[in-house]
């Protein structure tokens, strides 16, 4: 799948999609005859995501041959104003079948010297000798009436071309885009085998029988679990004393939440106590996150009080899903707090996901640095958080007739090879009835 910016953007890619082979590679060249257009071409290069790089030195040394003195062949490759026919012709010709070329756009400016159709027709014929089909190319040409009619023969012989090097830039980056999405869906997921999926089966008919669609965070996690997921360890307690004992046995510093189907964002109804240290503080949560869960809601169904292991600090991330009615199960990554909430800086793939892919995920994102170790922090462990989405992708796509959506908010990602911790899990199930 390859997206477009607006309706006029769509025709511009769909014809470059429709005339030109995917682009395998990133590696751009363009060629031109005025300096101001490919300057134009190259920020929009940049734009696009394939920012130019110079061409090697056999294809500078090569391309110099058909330019004057003042040219440049670096890339954008300028021919000058004094480029006819035939230097478009034999740049061309070379350039595209060179193996370093993975795509090329000819930039043309009408000038008083050349002819447009002239020079149309020297790129079809380069093109066409060349004879490498596998390599996509476009065109702009700027100019008045005659360049609009070379522009017409350049489409009706299979050359998409534009009046704008912008565009002909992101046509490349359409074609470029389409290679890369190709190579994603041809990427084999393997899937993990350590996963119990009659377990999590079991725990959801269990829900189902009790409750509508909102599983709470202990039944959320028995299913991360059965997918081999680190979650924090959590226990559910039905009195006070049940609570001191399970602190007791998971060691202090404890967690405390309200686990309830009727409340789902815990901490708005007063419902998480962190940092609790010893026994007087457990007994004090114990009554405090009650007293709290029913002033927030008088009728709410109350299973009981998580007691769970406190996580220490570490960078917070969110993990998330939605099963699309149009792309099926989908999986979001993005950093916690403030960098999901106020910045929108998310990624999403349709899943399963791969743990390589997953790794790729981790970069997609403004904040990708954060993980990666900016400003002398240590780096994050990005391999053990990308497994980790990889079998949360796998375990969504697995229960994809029973999820509707879910989230793992936070993930507790520590230093490298320290692995990460997920602290918070939410699952809500289909509405059965409704289908
Ligand atoms: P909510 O339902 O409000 O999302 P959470 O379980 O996410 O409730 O808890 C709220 C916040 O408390 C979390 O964002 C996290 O910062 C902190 N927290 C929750 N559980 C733990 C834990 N086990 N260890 C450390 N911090 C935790
Ligand atoms: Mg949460």
């Amino acid at each position: 799948m390859v997206r477009a910016s607006s309706l006029n953007n769509l025709f511009d890619r769909t014809l470059a999609l429709s005339l030109q082979p995917p682009m395998t590679g990133d590696n751009l060249l363009i060629i031109t005859n005025g300096g101001g257009v490919g300057v134009l071409a190259t920020d929009s290069a940049e734009r696009y995501n394939i920012p130019l790089r110079f061409a090697p030195e056999d294809v500078q040394k090569e391309l110099k041959k058909h330019m004057p003195e003042f040219g440049s062949a670096k890339n954008p490759v300028d021919l000058t104003g004094m480029a006819g026919k035939d230097w478009y012709f034999k740049s061309v010709r070379y350039a595209i079948a060179h193996e370093w070329v993975d795509g090329l756009t000819v930039l043309y400016c009408e000038t008083a010297m050349t002819d447009p159709m002239e020079i149309a027709k020297g790129i079809a014929q380069a093109i066409k000798e060349a004879d490498v089909p596998d390599k996509p190319v476009s065109v702009s040409f700027v100019g008045g009436e005659k360049s609009a009619a070379a522009m017409r023969w350049l489409v009706e012989n299979g050359i998409p071309a534009y009046n704008e090097p912008d565009k002909a830039v992101n046509a490349m980056a359409a074609l470029h885009e389409y290679a890369e999405s190709r190579a994603l869906a041809a990427e084999p997921f393997n899937r993990f085998e350590d996963v119990d999926e009659e377990l999590a089966r079991s725990v959801i008919e269990e829900v189902r029988a009790h409750s509508d669609r909102n599983m709470t965070e202990v039944e959320s996690k028995a299913i991360f679990r059965a997918y081999g997921l680190p979650v924090a360890k959590t226990e559910l307690a039905e009195s006070e004393d049940e609570a001191v004992k399970l602190a007791e046995k998971i060691g202090y510093p404890v967690v405390m939440k309200i686990m309830s189907p009727d409340i789902l964002h815990k901490s708005d109804a007063g419902g998480v106590e962190v940092e609790i240290e010893d026994e007087a503080g457990v007994r004090a949560a114990f009554q405090k996150i009650k007293k709290n869960a029913r002033a927030y809601k008088a009728d709410a169904d109350i299973h009981g009080i998580a007691v769970q292991e406190m996580a220490p600090w570490g960078t917070e991330v969110i993990l998330g899903s939605v099963d699309d009615p149009t792309f099926g199960p989908t999986v979001m990554f993005g950093l916690g707090g403030i960098f999901v909430e106020i910045l929108k800086d998310v990624t999403f793939r349709v899943a399963p996901v791969s743990a390589d892919q997953s790794l790729k995920m981790l970069s997609d994102i403004k904040g990708a640095p954060i993980l990666e170790g900016a400003r002398g922090e240590a780096p994050r462990d990005r391999k053990a958080l990308s497994e980790v989405l990889s079998r949360y992708s796998q375990m969504i796509t697995d229960l994809s007739d029973e999820v509707s959506e879910s989230d793992a908010n936070p993930v507790i990602v520590y230093e490298e090879g320290d692995g990460v911790t997920i602290v918070d899990a939410r699952i809500i199930l289909k509405d059965k009835k409704a289908e």
